[in-house]
């Protein structure tokens, strides 16, 4: 019983690649989940009709698509890649698309919620979306990359837009990532710059952008911490990934005087009690291409970094990696979210409970998205700003939404997550009343 399906199969060069397991999976809460949870405290504590809530809850569409292209040995690979619109009611859905080997359906739907949120907290007006792809974009060349790029643009170009959907970079993917994006989507509907953000300034990107989301952490760590009578430079960090959040924040807390004392990504990790030199350490990663070997401190453990002894610890990489596992072992007095979701509601409770102050993610890290709002306001105008206003409009937005989160949690007697949490939830709910149902 040979049939010409097995023949076939057998007979190419064929694989299906999936998504691994979360790797997280046994200590950390399903994203989604996680997700879901703390919105429904939020809606708990607004007292939103529980009709509002489960409508809120359901994304607006999910897109799942298969990407197939031709690898440069001429073999076939497989990708499935993901869109998911969470909602629309405050303006178009916007969010970032990862390339990440741990892509998965309710991780995407997760973040396309928490982007809903995150946009309603910065007051701009969007709504969420989040996408990606479940590959690892460090073992596909170049030209392998763009074409996954490209057969995904043609699969999605439909269903998104300048006012209905609009990407943005996120894990593994980058301004590259946009242009092959933008130049696809113009194919079919025309040049359209403000499709994509985060673009390359070339293509109508916007001054300031690459850095927002550091610089908005750096902007938000402030305004925390001058809350609590401290400032950057007399307190010692440690910065958990080297990419492009964590450098930039890295750099930026650096330049005002914070002691950066561990750093850690996927290559390894290092310390110094005395303050890593940041700009030195980026020249290293450069041209090293990883945090080993570096003269100007010690290699550490990276798994120890979550746990060392420090004031702040900036999360700057995957979901779920602050969990029961680890919670009760952190020594920071100050958890800056700038990755999304890095702490499981689990760790949630303990932190909390030990007095640790979690500034969180739908704030902390919304200065990228606000920056996006800026480029696609330049792209709309035909306008472009330069980069002084960009960073002093960020920090405008960055000091405005964290008196508005002080307000819900004075107002609901809360942490800052519930009350970021109700601040965007609330927004979203009334926006969504507003425009009301069909009779
Ligand atoms: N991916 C970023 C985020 O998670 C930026 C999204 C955007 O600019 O649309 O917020």
């Amino acid at each position: 019983h040979y049939s010409f399906f097995t023949w076939y199969f057998h007979n190419l060069p064929f694989s299906v690649t999936t998504s691994s397991n979360h790797s997280l999976a046994d200590t950390a809460m399903n994203a989604l989940a996680a997700t879901s949870r703390n919105f429904r405290n939020a809606a708990r504590i607004l007292g939103l009709d529980s009709k509002v809530e489960r409508s809120l809850l359901i994304p607006f569409r999910e897109i799942k698509v298969e990407c197939t292209l031709p690898k440069d040995d001429g073999s076939l690979v497989t990708y499935v890649g993901f869109r998911v619109q969470h909602d629309n009611a405050r303006g178009p859905m916007k969010g970032g698309i990862r390339y990440h080997p741990e892509v998965d359906p309710d991780e995407v739907n997760a973040l396309a919620q928490l982007m809903t949120w995150k946009t309603a907290v910065a007051d701009i007006p969007y709504g969420g979306a989040k996408g990606g792809i479940g590959c690892n974009p460090k073992e596909l060349s170049n030209s392998e990359l763009e074409r996954l790029t490209r057969v995904f643009t043609q699969k999605i170009h439909d269903l998104i837009g300048t006012h209905a959907d609009i990407p943005a970079p996120d894990m593994g993917t980058n301004a590259q990532t946009m242009a092959w994006i933008l130049d696809e989507y113009s194919k079919f509907h025309g040049h359209s710059p403000a499709v994509v953000t985060g673009k390359p300034i070339d293509l109508g990107g916007s001054l300031g952008r690459e850095a927002a989301t550091g610089r908005g952490v750096v902007f938000a760590t402030e305004a925390l911490l001058a809350e609590h009578g401290n400032a950057i430079r007399d307190m010692t960090f440690a910065i958990q990934g080297f990419g492009n959040v964590g450098s930039w924040a890295g750099r930026l807390i650096h330049e005002r005087g914070g002691k950066i004392i561990a750093v850690s990504d996927i290559t390894g990790a290092v310390k110094n009690a005395n303050g890593i030199d940041i700009p030195e350490l980026l020249r290293h990663k450069e041209s090293t291409g990883s945090l080993k070997d570096f003269h100007g401190g010690d290699p550490m453990d990276p798994s120890e970094l979550l746990v060392h002894e420090c004031d702040v610890l900036i999360p700057c990489a995957l979901g779920g990696v602050l969990n029961r596992e680890n919670a009760a072992d952190v020594k920071a007095k100050f958890i800056i979210e700038a990755a999304n979701h890095p702490t499981d509601p689990e760790a949630d409770e303990i932190l909390s409970k030990r007095g640790v102050v979690i500034l969180p993610d739908i704030y902390a890290n919304s200065g990228g998205v606000t920056v996006s709002y800026f480029e696609w306001v330049q792209n709309i105008q035909g306008f472009m700003w330069e980069e002084d206003k960009v960073n002093n409009e960020l920090r405008r937005y960055m000091i405005k939404a964290f008196h508005n989160i002080k307000g819900m949690c004075q107002t609901h007697n809360c942490n800052l997550r519930m009350g970021a949490f109700t601040l965007g939830v609330n927004r979203v709910a009334r926006a969504t009343l507003l425009r009301g149902w069909e009779a």
